[in-house]
């Protein structure tokens, strides 16, 4: 065959649908509610924007490529070696960069069907081949993943809790899970929400992953600590995975201000508490007023609701999301994760919750 006359990418990446991020404006110069991207109505710890503020003084050197303070101040606040601590330009960074350095051409990638899209895109970008496995009641089944394990899986990628469900594994389920990988497939437990889950039966798997050669896990700053702006995540691992990660890493992977600003989010436990606090309250509340009006949604313990839309003219997701878009209030088309008839709802402010309540009221009783 002739060669083509520009570069061509490999068709692992033209077989990738981009990552569409959350809206973000409303039409109509309508004050605009944002609860399509889960982030925290509270926003960072002042001592974390003071923090990023104070890296502005400087921009002239680079930032410390071992991001030394900020792996220090994680490993302070959960007892861990900070050698086994790899940070992220956000936490998807790390998930792109462990399918990287695991997968080889033709490798498979493990994920549950409505799990977080970026495994799919990272696998795909690794020239790995993305293995999906279906889903008990919007819930990880781990039977199932277990069922499609062959001799080419090399990583598998839940998210506890996952995003869009809101649902999540008890930590017997994930042990149980780990127990029948065999020990070369790597098991990535995404932990972006896990600060949010009050159940007893849920862990991080952070546990695990002390106990255990072949499982990492992820966390962010974009969620609970509300610094998604600056772009920063970080994992722990087993050595050798860390070390793997650290050769492949960008030498530079987090800014200076992300470095400074997430060491001192870490540490300010209080303005963690205030936002697990509120979302408890509201996450609660925004469920059951939701139910009121008819609607199914699913049980969730992180910090966004999944409502179900009935299949009807006028009454379905598509038209529940432009009803609301119209009034500024923006919610998450879920439809590339398979679920055509929801809109993903973050729990926000007391006023954006209640902007959206009654615009959703609305909506229901036919305002269109
Ligand atoms: N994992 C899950 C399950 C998520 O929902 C998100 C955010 N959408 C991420 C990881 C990535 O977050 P970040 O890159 O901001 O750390």
């Amino acid at each position: 065959a002739p060669l083509p006359n520009r570069p061509v990418p490999r068709p692992g990446v033209t077989a990738i649908e981009a990552y569409v991020p959350g809206k973000s404006g409303a039409p109509g110069g309508h004050k605009v509610y944002k609860l399509s991207s889960n982030e925290t109505p509270l926003g960072p710890s002042p001592a974390a924007i003071a923090a990023a503020r104070a890296t502005l003084d400087d921009l002239a050197l680079y930032p410390d490529g071992n991001a030394a303070a900020l792996r220090t101040a994680i490993a302070e606040r959960y007892g861990l070696d900070p050698a086994r601590i790899v940070c992220g330009a956000g936490s998807d960074e790390l998930l792109s960069l462990l399918a990287y350095a695991y997968l080889a051409p033709g490798d498979e990638g493990l994920f549950s069907e409505h799990g977080f899209l970026v495994y799919r895109i990272a696998i795909l970008a690794a020239g790995g081949v993305p293995v999906v496995a279906p889903e008990r009641d919007l819930t990880t089944d781990v039977d199932a993943l277990i069922a499609r394990v062959t001799e080419r899986t090399k990583i598998v990628y839940i998210a506890n809790p996952n995003n869009p469900t809101g649902t999540y594994l008890p930590f017997d389920e994930v042990r149980r899970l780990h127990a029948a990988l065999p020990p070369h497939v790597l098991l990535v437990l995404d932990g972006a929400y896990a600060e949010y889950v009050r159940r007893n039966d849920y862990g991080s798997g952070l546990d695990l992953v002390l106990e255990a050669d072949n499982v990492v896990m992820t966390r962010t700053f974009s969620k609970i600590h509300g610094l998604a702006a600056l772009r920063i995540g970080w994992m722990v691992a087993p050595a050798h995975v860390a070390d793997a990660i650290n050769r492949i890493r960008g030498p530079f992977n987090l800014s200076a201000a992300a470095i400074r600003a997430g060491a001192a989010a870490i540490q300010d436990d209080v303005h963690v508490a205030s936002a697990v606090a509120h979302n408890d309250a509201w996450l609660a509340r925004l469920t059951e007023e939701v139910r009121a009006l008819g609607l199914t949604v699913t049980p969730s313990v992180a910090n966004f609701i999944l409502v179900h839309f009935p299949d009807a003219p006028g009454r379905s997701a598509a038209a529940a999301d432009a009803f609301l878009s119209a009034r500024g209030v923006i919610t998450r088309r879920v439809v590339s994760y398979g679920l055509p008839a929801c809109l993903r709802v973050t729990v926000g402010s007391a006023e954006a919750n209640a902007a959206f309540l009654d615009a959703l009221r609305a909506f229901v009783r036919g305002d269109h």
